[in-house]
């Protein structure tokens, strides 16, 4: 039987400048959680993060946190803890396993940053259903465990059109939680300052845009798999000047990359379209496994969700509510189908993969017959793999193997 080539992922070279910023943002957390003086937010991934840090919050992120036990894989042995007090299996395995790992008290933070134990204690908890109602459900456990306030926005969903009775809706909803914001962090919202840190996160957002259409070329210059790692500064940092700096050294790698005709991918084959959650525990083997297939899986949804081009210094809690209601997730699947195609033309993508993630039907498209449906309309065939972000349990790695080897044969039968 012949050997397989030992697939070569390519090196990001800013990836040790991130991994600064990355560690100088938990260590600020740590330090605030300690302090007398600065108070901590918890806020879902797209949450009010803008109006927090303007706030002077220092502004935690619990689906980060779970993300980490994902990648970690700390996740599965977490998860049944969670279930134990209630919280089915079946369920966004981001919430159990936190909560998981808070009965546990254990963190993957205590091994990546010496020094620190667990995630910072919050002073308020903030969030958006504009994902999904999980958040909301993890949130108030907290707020229950911890004696804690708990605020948030409840976010239509399921709209084709964001017209202005939503957004006016979700304006309304934000500038609520600001008394009690006020209260919690001892300090008045500063308008002002509220607009620099809108300018900054629309500056981030844009870099985050380009970054990621540096994909568009031929071969393209990063994969998902990389864009799952380095999207870290556009969740937790976004309204600060370190991720927007951290941006234009990424972006000019990749430009340069470009240039160099150099491919995240040698021998760049196939150009494919992930659609869902990344497998957080199985990042590597799947990046190595597209590479083996000589697959570039270039570009994602997900990867994309931190792209908010409707922020507005001259009406920032305005254009945050629009922003958050423009998210892919929040929409009907008539706006995400056209969404999709749009992407499938600009990236010339051959091929689609939809990862149905067990415990998030929200960031599962395949259910209701999206695939089968742009199959028709482009004639890019799709192949669905079961999973799951976090709980391993969910996942088959030969089977996925055998799938995607399959797929990526189709796909060279029809070159
Ligand atoms: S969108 Fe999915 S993964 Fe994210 S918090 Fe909700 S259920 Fe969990």
């Amino acid at each position: 039987m012949a050997e397989r080539k030992q697939p070569q992922r390519k090196k990001i070279e800013a990836t040790g400048q991130m991994m600064k910023i990355m560690s100088d943002y938990f260590y600020d957390l740590n330090d605030a959680a300690k302090s007398t003086t600065r108070k901590v937010a918890w806020c879902t991934s797209v949450g009010p993060a803008e109006l927090l840090r303007a706030m002077g919050f220092a502004v935690h992120f619990p689906e980060n946190h779970a993300a980490m036990l994902g990648a970690t894989r700390m996740a599965t042995d977490l998860i049944p803890e969670a279930n134990a007090i209630g919280y089915s299996p079946d369920i966004c395995s981001y919430l159990t396993a936190d909560i998981g790992a808070h009965l546990k008290g254990i963190s993957p933070l205590a091994k990546a940053y010496p020094g620190i134990d667990a995630p910072p204690r919050p002073d308020v908890l903030v969030y958006n259903t504009n994902q999904c109602r999980d958040v909301q459900d993890w949130f108030n456990w907290y707020a229950k465990e911890l004696n804690t306030p708990c605020i948030g926005i409840t976010s239509p969903k399921n709209f084709t059109e964001v017209s202005d009775i939503l957004i006016d809706d979700v304006t309304m909803q934000i500038e609520s939680l600001i008394p009690t914001l006020e209260e919690v962090s001892g300090q008045k919202l500063d308008m002002q300052r509220l607009r620099e840190t809108v300018r900054l996160s629309r500056e981030c957002t844009e870099l985050w845009r380009q970054v990621l259409e540096t994909a568009a070329a031929t071969p393209a210059p990063l994969t998902f798999f990389d864009g799952t790692i380095h999207m870290g500064p556009a969740v937790v940092l976004r309204g600060t000047q370190q991720a927007v700096d951290y941006y234009k050294q990424l972006l000019a790698e990749l430009e340069q990359r470009i240039a160099d005709h150099v491919g995240a991918v040698d021998n760049e084959k196939h150009r494919i379209y992930w659609e869902g959650m990344p497998v957080w525990g199985r990042l590597r083997q799947h990046s190595e496994l597209f590479t083996e297939l000589q697959a570039s899986v270039l570009v994602s949804t997900y990867c994309s969700s931190w792209i908010f081009p409707d922020f507005d210094t001259n009406d920032p809690i305005r254009s945050m509510a629009k922003a958050y209601l423009e998210l892919f997730i929040v929409r009907s699947d008539t706006f995400k189908e056209q969404y999709i195609k749009s992407m499938l033309e600009k990236f010339n993508i051959d091929g689609i993969i939809y990862h149905d993630a067990k415990t998030c039907p929200c960031n599962s498209n395949s259910r209701y017959g999206m695939p089968q449906r742009l199959e028709q309309e482009t004639g890019i065939p799709s192949l669905v793999i079961s999973g799951d972000l976090n709980d391993l349990r969910c996942i088959s790695d030969e089977q996925t193997r055998t799938n995607i080897e399959a797929f990526i044969e189709q796909l060279e039968e029809r070159q």
